[in-house]
């Protein structure tokens, strides 16, 4: 009789011991887990008819370059966050993207960042919104995760505790690029021919989207089988009052969790706010039971479209399963698997 209510216990508590090695340990295997990397560099009215061959190039050599890197550092071990980073601190370097050098202008002429990051394996997460002179806003985002007790400080606060832990200050016009200046001084056009007939929502709505985006991230699984997402953004061209969008946003931009999935967004801020899209996507992995791309499809290609908001994301899964739809013309974005190429696309038909 002994034997008989031992046994079973015995086995119990095994099975018990074994789920929790599982769930706490990394694969057995780490050589053979599934590194990936995907990144993005916004989603908007990108058509091929607006680009001559040169800029075309241009864009795809600095997303290749962007996606090599970062796998770069998975493959020699390093975390996804690490990976995430690197990836996205190539594309704020970058004049051609909306973030870090090249962001958009506010209505003002000044340029505000937001950045945000997220570990998967920890749930941990840093933010930023509204800095000014922060040469690496995700740079800044990451030590806020590691360091401040708090997940998202702004503005003048923000470049504070960045002084503070010695990141890089830099003057504002460090941000300043020729073709932005222009996207601006027609965004203040239009905005101001539309400002007669009609209140500030509806004229911010119609700005077409090729002044609004621009946005970087990046999202990646590393050997541990932990996942990471980061997002860097100068936000919307000639924003005002201090609007902050999506990009900063724990949950709305960006989000990583090991159970789900990891994701970064680019597209109409406000729309991603008000649907949490990257938290929502991961939602629908873990309590639907779906595939990655059924879920993205559903949130970019249904909800956002039914709602009236433009964008799309890029989202990794713990098997380094990638998703990358967008309801816009096109969206820069590029991703690496173990054992594959680079791959690099613009437009829809790719
Ligand atoms: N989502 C960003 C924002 O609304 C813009 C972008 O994706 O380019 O600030």
């Amino acid at each position: 009789m002994r034997k008989i209510l031992t046994l079973p216990l015995s086995l119990a508590f095994l099975s018990l011991a074994c789920n929790q090695a599982a769930a706490f340990s990394t694969p057995a295997n780490s050589e053979q887990s599934p590194i990936a990397i995907a990144i993005h560099g916004g989603a908007g009215t990108i058509a091929k008819e607006n680009f001559t061959e040169q800029q075309e190039q241009a864009y795809r050599q600095k997303l290749e370059e962007a996606v090599n890197t970062g796998y770069k550092v998975l493959a020699e071990g390093g975390s996804s966050t690490d990976a995430v980073i690197v990836a996205i601190q190539i594309l704020e370097a970058s004049p051609y993207f909306n973030a870090g050098v090249g962001a958009v202008y506010t209505y003002d002429g000044t340029h505000e960042l937001d950045a945000s990051i997220m570990d998967g394996a920890t749930l941990e997460a840093g933010a930023v919104s509204g800095v000014k002179n922060v040469a690496s806003p995700i740079a800044l985002a990451n030590v806020i995760k590691d360091r401040s007790a708090h997940v998202m400080l702004s503005g003048e606060g923000a470049q504070d505790f960045a002084k503070e832990q010695g990141l890089e200050l830099v003057d504002n016009s460090f941000f300043d690029t020729p073709h932005r200046k222009l996207q601006l001084d027609k965004a203040i056009e239009k905005l101001h021919q539309s400002d007669e007939k009609q209140n500030d929502k509806a004229a911010y709505q119609n700005l077409d989207t090729h002044f609004k985006y621009g946005t970087v991230g990046a999202v990646a699984l590393d050997k541990e089988g932990n996942l990471a997402a980061g997002t860097s953004t100068g936000g919307m061209t000639a924003k005002r009052f201090g609007r902050i969008g999506d990009s900063p946003i724990i949950g709305a931009g960006t989000y990583a969790n090991n159970q789900s999935c990891a994701v970064s967004a680019t597209g109409h801020g406000e729309f991603f706010i008000r649907y949490h899209v990257a938290a929502d996507i991961c939602a629908r992995v873990q309590y639907q039971n779906i595939s990655l791309q059924q879920a993205a499809d559903t949130v970019v290609n249904d909800v956002l479209v039914e709602a009236g908001g433009s964008g799309g994301v890029i989202a990794i899964d713990s098997q380094g399963n990638i998703a990358m739809p967008f309801n816009s013309k096109g969206m820069y974005r590029a991703s690496k698997k173990l054992g594959g190429n680079a791959e690099v696309a613009i437009f829809k038909s790719e």
